[in-house]
């Protein structure tokens, strides 16, 4: 990626509209993705199915999307790109790396990673609700269909991985549970 680091936001701009909240929501956003463009890979290495790898690296590459898409939204929206520090995501981040570098069944661990990224699509689902709801609102039409796009991947991508946890690895996970002495039996 050639492009250049966004700017901070200012810290204690006011918020006197729902448009500036808006924008502080927007600046959170481009932190959230950015931090996720860092801990996907990190989430590939430790996981062992290589479905889960799959869809993790798939999305890795919608997200990479969804920060250009955030670009193309504070340009329509005549704003400097700015990135706002957020605490939940770097917490939810914190939580997952904590549990990927706990010992443990590697089946177990696919189980902690769905986990942990399941709660990053909910949360990502949350917000893009949110800012596409107050788009439309204030009839930031083109802007508004350019979140839609990505709170349709967010939901696809969690989609996913439901299906590949109802499907595969809880079973797996259940499978090792009571036989920790023997070796993964791998696919
Ligand atoms: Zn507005
Ligand atoms: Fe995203
Ligand atoms: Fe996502």
């Amino acid at each position: 990626m050639a492009k250049q680091k966004p700017k901070k936001m200012k810290k204690g701009a006011p918020l006197m509209s729902l448009h500036d909240l808006f924008i502080v929501k927007l600046c959170e956003l481009y932190d959230v993705e950015t931090m996720i463009t860092k801990a996907i890979p990190k989430m590939v290495k430790s996981a062992e199915n290589e479905d889960l790898q799959q869809l993790l690296e798939e999305h890795l590459e919608e997200t990479e999307v969804q920060i250009e898409r955030l670009d193309e939204v504070f340009e329509k929206l005549g704003e400097p790109v700015k990135s706002k520090k957020s605490a939940s995501i770097k917490g939810m981040i914190t939580d997952a790396e904590v549990m990927m570098k706990m010992k443990g069944e590697p089946t177990v661990k696919d189980a902690a990673i769905i986990a942990a990224a399941q709660a990053v699509e909910h949360y990502e689902i949350a917000c893009y609700g949110t800012v596409v709801t107050w788009a439309e609102l204030m009839e930031h039409d083109e802007v508004a269909e350019l979140l839609e796009e990505t709170l349709n991947e967010e939901k696809m991508a969690d989609e996913k991985l439901t299906a590949l946890a109802e499907d595969i690895i809880n079973a797996e996970a259940m499978g090792e549970d009571d036989t920790e002495e023997e070796e993964g039996e791998g696919e």
